[in-house]
């Protein structure tokens, strides 16, 4: 049967994080579903989506220098547009005023009103950003997941905590839940179609609640871990106030839970933290870390650090520092510090030149470059297994992966992998990637690193 999209072309830009992704994919699953199908450049379109993020204020400017090129890309055609996402949420007001070209601008959750948007209401721009405490599901089987081993699952959305420079209260609202049935019957479906890894998605995972039983994370992870077929399970966010040891046991003791985490400690200053609204402290944080290596001494820990917060001094950033080489993350998202629409923090006086930012920003990357070298040069010589990704730009023979660590491993190999896993021995690496030789069988699964 014909859906009522049937010979739309469409095409989405996404902006953020895997959060956003998985949104896009379920965006695309949608359009499809109802007929559409994906346009390899904007200029052939008739609907072009725009997904955006609001967590930083590079990635709005992001957003408004692609509404101005677009503008231009469309001009003289009929080309409907949306923009949909944290942005949309947060600066729905100046979207609508000065955005024209914009038809319709929707906040998260309301992403399964795009199909009839587009069938009916192509001449009257549209405005949807109301926020519910309530899990809205998708309808089922319509994602449409980019790597056909690997999968997000959105697991929660929204968030309760309120850290004082963060947007993402406003812009995804509180904390929602989606029901554990839904997610198992999602990820069994997508076992069955060959999915081996998932990563479970939300803004703090930790504080997962099954709105049916009352179930909690460490539960819903287990029972992930026991579906046939999906060997490797990673999440995403943990946040370090709400990581609680029992979910450090549940990792150990499920040998399919990746030996990854990422844990954004955001700065190494018990002050910094404090005004931060973190509700742990430096020492605290250590601590979990001790407790996660003392289980999973192979574990990669990542996070998210922010220089120059209002107020940060010398010695409080040097607290940064400290921690960075304190606790060797495997890698880390850094960020200036930029004051958010909504946030505690952005009422306060900023206090940190740019100019200050921006060395601290250098300071912090060069330190954590030189960490990662040292890491990645420790896999000289070992025979990893790694999720294959597909092809890489280097050519012929050349492909991208992920191991278990989820460092990025390019390889080389006379065959294209057939299935997901391949054993490849690293040759070289630098601070960002590991390189290596496709060697020995295939597994069928994936083997200890
Ligand atoms: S935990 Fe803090 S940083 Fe993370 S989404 Fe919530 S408010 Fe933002």
């Amino acid at each position: 049967m014909a859906g009522i999209l049937q010979g739309l072309s469409y095409f989405i830009r996404t902006f953020g994080c895997q959060m956003n992704e998985n949104d896009s994919e379920r965006i695309a699953g949608l359009l499809e579903a109802e007929g559409a199908s994906k346009a390899d450049l904007i200029e052939r379109s008739d609907l072009v989506i725009v997904n955006t993020c609001a967590v930083r204020a590079k990635a709005e400017e992001k957003l408004y220098s692609f509404l101005g090129r677009l503008a231009k890309q469309t001009r003289g055609r009929d080309t409907l547009v949306g923009v949909v996402g944290c942005v949309a949420q947060v600066q729905k007001a100046a979207l609508w005023e000065k955005k024209r070209l914009v038809h319709f601008i929707l906040g998260p959750g309301h992403y399964d009103l795009i199909p009839e948007i587009v069938r009916d209401k192509r001449r009257e721009r549209i405005l949807v950003t109301s926020q519910s405490r309530l899990w809205r599901e998708w309808p089922a089987g319509r994602v449409l997941h980019s790597n056909p081993w690997s999968a997000f699952i959105t697991i929660m959305e929204g968030c309760d905590n309120f850290c004082s420079y963060c947007v993402v209260p406003f812009a995804r609202g509180r904390e929602k839940f989606r029901p554990g049935r839904m997610i198992l019957d999602e990820i069994r479906e997508l076992a069955r179609r060959g999915v081996r890894e998932v990563q479970l998605l939300g803004q703090n995972v930790n504080s997962y609640r099954d709105p049916e039983t009352g179930g909690t994370f460490p539960g819903l992870l287990e029972a992930v871990a026991a579906l046939d077929g999906i060997e490797w399970i990673r999440f995403l966010t943990s946040h370090p106030r709400t990581f609680a040891t029992d979910l450090a046991l549940t990792m150990a003791r499920n040998r399919k839970v990746c030996r990854q985490l990422h844990l954004p400690v955001q700065s190494g200053s018990d002050a910094v933290l404090e005004r931060m609204q973190r509700g742990y402290g430096r020492r605290e944080y250590l601590d979990k870390v001790r407790i996660l290596r003392d289980l999973m001494p192979e574990i990669s820990l990542s996070a998210d650090i922010i220089v120059g917060f209002p107020g940060e001094t010398e010695a409080e950033f040097e607290d940064t520092l400290r921690l960075l080489e304190e606790v060797r993350f495997a890698n880390i998202f850094s960020f200036r510090y930029s004051p958010r629409p909504f946030a505690a923090a952005a009422r306060e006086p900023d206090g940190v030149p740019l100019d200050v930012k921006r060395q601290r920003l250098v300071a912090v990357q060069s330190l954590q470059k030189a960490v990662q070298i040292d890491t990645h040069r420790s896999f000289l010589g070992r025979t990893l297994t790694v999720l294959c990704q597909g092809r890489s730009k280097k050519g012929a023979g050349s492909f991208a992966g992920r191991s278990e660590g989820n460092q990025v491993v390019n390889f080389s190999s006379e065959a294209e992998p057939e299935g997901p896993f391949v054993r490849v021995r690293v040759t070289s690496c630098g601070p960002y990637s590991l390189r290596g030789e496709r060697s020995g069988p295939d597994p069928a699964g994936p083997i200890s690193t």
